[in-house]
């Protein structure tokens, strides 16, 4: 079976778009309200000659008491639990959150192969200032990119295929 790369991070940060991007499709519904998607959606994809199933999850909130969104961090959990490699989409927009933090202890204790995606850096040139703050998450580099307009996501890609 496929090697199995999941896209988790908080809600509202890009999770939907990143995967409609990978897939070239609109298979996930993109959403200002946060934490829309409430199933794991699936999809192949291929990079470099090498195929691969991406999984949409809904966002996942730690300390939510919230029915919904407890239902949607647990489907979080299952999906990385089955996940070949993690894709934590952030936002350079709100910067490191402390929920942020939250999930990468969460993803760190997974003991999974971790890309960290900066999401919403949609100008192209040189990284902003900003985007030092997450190396404080101890996940190594961040990858900015901008799933709307698609920059930055094949060098994200090719991190992810380094552990597929
Ligand atoms: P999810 O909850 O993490 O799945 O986030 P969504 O994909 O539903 O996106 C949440 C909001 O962020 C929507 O309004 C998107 O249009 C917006 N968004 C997602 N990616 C980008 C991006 O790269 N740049 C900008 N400017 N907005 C984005
Ligand atoms: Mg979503």
């Amino acid at each position: 079976s496929l090697p199995i790369v999941a896209v988790v991070g908080r809600p509202n940060v890009g999770k939907s778009t990143l995967f409609n991007k990978l897939i070239g499709q609109r298979l996930s519904i993109v959403e200002d309200t946060p934490g829309v998607t409430r199933d794991r959606i699936y999809s192949k994809c291929e990079w470099r000659g090498k195929e691969f199933m991406v999984v949409d999850t809904g966002g996942i909130e730690p300390d939510s008491n919230d029915v919904i969104l407890a239902q949607m961090r647990r489907q979080s959990e299952l999906a990385i639990e089955k996940a070949d490699v993690i894709v934590f989409v952030t936002d350079i927009r709100c910067g490191v959150t402390a929920d942020d933090y939250a999930v990468a202890q969460m993803l760190l204790k997974s003991g999974k192969p971790i890309v960290l995606a900066v999401n919403k850096v949609d100008n192209l040139g040189e990284p902003p200032m900003e985007l030092y703050e997450f190396y404080n998450l101890g996940l190594g580099d961040p990858y900015p990119i901008s799933s709307v307009h698609g920059h930055g996501t094949g060098d994200m890609l090719d991190k992810v295929y380094e552990s597929l």
